[in-house]
């Protein structure tokens, strides 16, 4: 390495072989034969891994990505994507920290289910 900005070659559908610049986060791996819009810078990812009496279950993947081509000029900054049910969910600062603010509301939800649970097993 020299210091300088690190790069990658993606094959792209539309424009053939594009050098971009990768962000220093980027785990450097692109796929190819996508449009140039459909580019994607990628970080790791990090994940919720619940365990269950059926063997573990992974909620909430996200990591930070970047669209830095896409005709949507929103998705031309970094944002944070997150798995949320089947589809991923790309949010920008103020709709993670929300995120994050329902999954703690959320986890209280859960502690009174399982207070409840007690009272209801005594109750039988
Ligand atoms: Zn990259």
């Amino acid at each position: 390495m020299n210091g300088g900005p690190r790069t990658a070659t993606v094959r792209t559908l539309d424009q053939g072989p594009v050098t971009v610049p990768c962000p220093s986060w980027c785990l450097g791996v692109h796929e190819d034969g996508l449009d140039l819009v459909d580019l994607a810078h990628e970080g790791p990812e990090t994940v919720l891994t619940v365990d269950v009496p059926h063997g573990p279950v992974q909620l909430l993947d996200a990591g930070l990505c970047q669209y830095p081509y896409s005709s949507d000029p929103d998705d031309r900054g970094v944002q944070v994507a997150v798995l949320l049910g089947t589809g991923w969910h790309r949010l920008d600062h103020d709709a993670l920290r929300m995120l994050a603010a329902q999954l703690v509301v959320h986890a209280g939800r859960l502690r009174d289910l399982a207070a409840e649970l007690l009272n209801a097993e005594g109750a039988l």
